[in-house]
């Protein structure tokens, strides 16, 4: 087959099961959660600008899987264990739940899931501290641009809802908005990265056969129905990794900061047209303007593209995808020669509505909106045509974050 093939939330399951039976013989773990990767359609590097963005949640995600454990004779320590292999040594950590959880200098994937459990605490305020074990698994390529990190973050606090309803102790419950707001505030605080709410918020309320238009201003969204049988959603993952791309998000994050402050708004998302921009472009300096050029442009694309999607109207769809992607390549600067490639490439294919760079860019993934006849053919152009070596994924929009059942096959 020429995409990969996706592993159901079963077999994701049955095989994380096997795992923690050889690690931990005879000791049934209870409780599993799962939640998914995401691939945004329109609307990049416009969630921190408070815009529009239209992701959906993808197939791929993380499973924690677990169990509650005595408190006393455990020191009220909880064990996690990751089974990643692409992620910092050491693999697994010791968090005591006597002490306050601060930040881990390393690993650095320890951060996304004791934030997740520090803010959990803080927030829910549960009657008593829950030790456990966990181990996690992830089946999205990891720093790939699909958001494995939210997919973790919510991953782990959909564990610990369960773990401490299985517990019977008390604790506030959290609405799926504040869920999602508490990952992100993870994420922001714990793993040092200043995202914004998109990839969390996807992984807590999307709806299979539904993307989302999201507005990050208010925390609200839409589910819009994707279920044309005809279309298919491809990603095609480059498979490179530029080094830049840590610096460089927390850069572009605060060059839009920067223009917003100079037009006088708390945000880009206040500008109420292009010409707003223009006006004031002596006040700048051409980096910002270009900047803050693309956040202006994309709030707009994304929400024309919502309108277009409702009207099936994909031809309309796909050319603002190329919009998107020239803005992020020539006003942004976040894409790189790999990423332009593929959507050029997919681009000479009949049958393709449309194609971008998709995540923060300098490598990862594409999005290419192409007719489920022309599948084929756009992964084989790509494939003769790609420097590199691509992978390919055909996804369905799929359901947000859920407990899985360990006891019903
Ligand atoms: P992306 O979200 O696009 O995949 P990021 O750089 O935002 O890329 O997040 C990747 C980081 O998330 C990893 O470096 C690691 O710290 C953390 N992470 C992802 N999956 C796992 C996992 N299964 N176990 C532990 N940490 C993970
Ligand atoms: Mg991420």
């Amino acid at each position: 087959m020429a995409s990969e093939k996706t592993t159901t939330l079963k077999e994701f399951k049955d095989n994380l099961l096997e795992s923690y039976r050889k690690e931990f013989p005879n000791d049934e773990p209870t409780i599993c959660a799962f939640a998914p990767g995401r691939v945004n359609l329109i609307g990049e590097h416009v969630d921190y600008n408070d815009g529009f963005v239209f992701p959906m949640a993808i197939p791929l995600g993380t499973m924690i899987i677990g169990k509650a454990l005595d408190n006393s004779t455990n020191n009220n320590k909880c064990y996690i264990q990751t089974l990643s292999n692409d992620v910092d040594e050491p693999k697994s950590i010791e968090v005591d739940l006597t002490k306050e959880i601060s930040r881990f200098e390393s690993p650095k994937w320890a951060n996304y899931v004791v934030g997740v459990l520090a803010l959990f605490l803080e927030r829910t305020k549960p009657e008593k501290r829950q030790s456990f074990r966990i181990i996690i698994a992830t089946s999205v390529p990891i720093g790939g641009g699909l958001s494995s990190s939210a997919s973790v973050e919510v991953a782990m606090c959909t564990f610990l809802e369960l773990l401490y309803q299985y517990s019977s102790f008390n604790f506030q419950p959290l609405s799926k908005v504040n869920k999602a707001l508490l990952c992100c505030k993870a994420e922001q605080t714990y793993a040092q990265v200043p995202c914004g709410i998109m990839d969390q918020y996807t992984a807590c309320i999307a709806e299979a056969d539904h993307a989302l238009l999201i507005d990050c201003r208010n925390n609200t969204s839409q589910s819009i129905p994707m279920k044309n049988k005809d279309v298919c959603v491809l990603v095609v993952n480059s498979n490179v990794k530029h080094e830049l791309v840590a610096g460089t998000y927390a850069q572009r994050v605060q060059h839009c900061q920067e223009a917003a402050n100079i037009l006088g708004h708390k945000k880009l998302r206040e500008v109420s047209s292009i010409e707003e921009l223009e006006k004031a472009r002596d006040k700048m300096s051409s980096v910002i303007y270009k900047r803050a050029r693309h956040a202006i442009t994309e709030i707009k694309r994304t929400e024309a593209g919502a309108k277009a999607l409702i009207n099936n109207d994909y031809n309309e769809f796909g050319r603002l995808m190329y919009d998107s992607h020239e803005s992020l390549r020539d006003d942004f600067e976040v894409s790189c020669e790999e990423l332009d490639q593929l959507v050029e490439l997919a681009r000479s294919v009949d049958g393709v509505y449309g194609s971008r760079m998709t995540g923060g860019g300098f490598g990862g993934c594409t999005v290419t909106l192409v007719k489920k006849s022309s599948v084929e053919k756009c992964i084989d152009t790509i494939k003769k045509g790609y420097k590199g070596t691509a992978s390919f994924y055909e996804f369905e929009p799929s359901n947000g974050t859920c407990s899985v059942n360990l006891k019903k096959d």
